[in-house]
């Protein structure tokens, strides 16, 4: 007679979720990835309109060997189940008065392009650069994958944070290098594709510029979606199970320790061992409501910061645009003030920044022949900061910003839209479960990283863990990629399947 083999659950299947879910299917735990939704991805969710398909969320995919190590955790290789195509440059930076900056890993286009803008700023890049380095090696490489349970795992890495100045923001160690006003900007904007006012967060995430540097920059043939599809087989390849439209309404626990899920449906089961993906927000206050032991921690999580929300309009033109370039930064007139107004509130301020996607120009396949799919994201305050009602200005939000797209960016763009469809914060909120309808989830700030966020397994509750954008490392496709690689060790570790560190 053969043992029984363990059984466990990932309650979302965001990337860090697929990517847990694999990892445990694929180490021999009969694992199955429970998700709300009609489609797996979570943020990573697929549209298709028109004929166009676009990516809801991610679409900038760093560090590909995080994804590649999950294909060969289950014995199989990516190169079988998608193409990472890479992208050049990886951002063309706008500002209104005209500049413009190509960013790219292509030292000699950098330089060529600062002496231009600001001669002595060379040598303080290339500074800067090193210093980027050794955030990297310290902050990436060591601690991205490694969970941090007790307070001595942040007390053992505090001589390495103060060495490396975290206590200083990304925009302060930047400007401590660079004086140019734009090139400043050119360095510093990083943080916000992780969720980070770069005037806030810690100078751990310049690792961000190194990561890009050091692997470069890519897009799934066919989209992000593509590469959810590819994680979706390969774990149903292994064996696992996925139960789609399946919300789940809690987690089920006896005398402090997990023992199962109760879901839509009526659909309830036992597990060894349960991980939420989800919202940390969310599991603590209504999956976790029965159960006293998550009460303090909801409570404390309540009182944390959260990212800012976005605003995105995913839109179609009948007409090819290649003036542009994959991932365009257009800079509005100002910076720190507007990312104040961002993580401030308290409204929705005049202007705007903004990121265009526009993946045709490396990938035809995403949209009709002889058309163009774009989306365009602006940054706007989490519900918690602003009171907008997105009902009413969500359409006006976006007559704005395709308006300005039109005056500046995307001539005719009017006359030629086939379709359009917006995100606003309400969508974080009410179709993720995403608290204050935070994009990015916790804030990455000091105070809020590694020992400081939410654990990647619960002090209080047997049975309980977390892989996604709210437990370490944080967020961003790389983040929870790495959250759930942590992860994966303490479940196979305490279910007897690995020896433990
Ligand atoms: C517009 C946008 C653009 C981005 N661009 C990039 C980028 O280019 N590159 C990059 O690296 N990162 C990017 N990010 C960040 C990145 O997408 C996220 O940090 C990451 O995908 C979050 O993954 P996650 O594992 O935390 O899960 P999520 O994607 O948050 O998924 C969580 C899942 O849990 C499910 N769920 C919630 N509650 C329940 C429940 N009760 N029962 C069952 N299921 C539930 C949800 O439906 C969802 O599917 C972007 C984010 C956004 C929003």
């Amino acid at each position: 007679m053969t043992a029984k083999r363990p059984t466990a659950a990932v309650i979302g299947s965001g990337f860090g979720g697929l990517a847990l879910a694999v990892r445990l299917q694929a180490a021999g735990v009969e694992t199955t990835l429970v998700e709300q939704r009609d489609r797996p991805g979570g943020r990573a969710y697929v549209y298709e309109d028109e004929g166009f398909t676009f990516d809801a969320g991610p679409t900038i995919i760093t560090a590909p060997h995080c994804l590649e190590e999950l294909f060969e955790a289950g014995g199989r290789s990516m190169a079988d189940y998608v193409e990472l195509l890479p992208v050049t440059p990886f951002y063309r930076l706008y500002w209104e008065d005209g500049y413009r900056f190509d960013y790219s890993n292509d030292l000699e286009l950098l330089d060529e392009q600062i002496a231009r803008r600001s001669p002595r700023d060379v040598d303080g890049y290339h500074r800067f650069l090193r210093y980027t380095e050794d955030v990297f090696r310290e902050g990436y490489e060591k601690l991205a994958h490694v969970p941090f349970l007790d307070f001595w795992s942040m007390i053992r890495v505090a001589p390495q944070l103060v060495k490396l100045k975290a206590y200083r923001s990304v925009y302060d160690v930047v400007a401590s290098f660079v004086k140019d006003p734009h090139l400043r900007q050119v360095f510093s904007f990083h943080s916000l594709l992780v969720g980070g006012n770069p005037f806030s967060s810690s100078s751990i995430y310049t690792l961000i510029h190194q990561l890009e540097r050091k692997w470069g920059v890519f897009f799934a043939r066919g989209g992000t979606g593509a590469m959810v599809r590819a994680l979706v087989r390969l774990f149903q390849d292994l064996g696992g199970t996925l139960r789609l439209d399946c919300p789940v309404e809690e987690i089920l626990t006896r005398s402090g320790r997990v023992v199962g899920l109760a879901g839509g449906d009526g659909w309830s089961a036992e597990f060894d061992a349960v991980a939420s993906n989800a919202d940390v927000v969310h599991t603590y206050r209504e999956l976790l409501r029965n159960e006293p032991a998550a009460a303090g921690t909801a409570s404390r999580l309540l009182g944390r910061r959260y990212s800012m929300s976005l605003f995105v309009i995913y839109f179609g033109t009948r007409r090819r645009h290649p003036q542009l370039a994959h991932h365009d930064i257009l800079f509005g007139p100002r910076y720190r003030e507007l990312l104040d107004d961002i993580f401030e509130g308290p409204g929705l301020a005049d202007d705007f920044s903004l990121y265009l996607h526009a993946p045709t120009l490396t990938d035809t396949s995403v949209a009709p022949e002889g058309c163009e799919a774009f989306y365009v994201l602006s940054p706007v305050p989490h519900l918690g900061k602003a009171r907008i009602d997105w009902e009413v200005e969500g359409p006006r939000y976006r007559d704005r910003i395709l308006d300005y797209l039109e005056g500046r960016y995307i001539p005719n763009l009017r006359e030629d839209l086939v379709t359009t469809r917006i995100l606003t914060p309400l969508d974080f909120q009410q179709v993720l479960n995403s608290h204050h309808g935070s994009a990015f989830s916790l804030e990455p700030i000091l105070t809020q990283s590694a020992f400081f966020r939410v654990h990647n397994r619960d002090d209080r509750i047997g049975g309980l863990y977390f892989a996604g954008a709210g437990t370490h490392p944080g967020a961003g496709v790389p983040g929870v990629v790495n959250s759930a690689k942590a992860t994966a060790g303490l479940i196979l570790s305490d279910l007897g399947l690995v020896r433990s560190a």
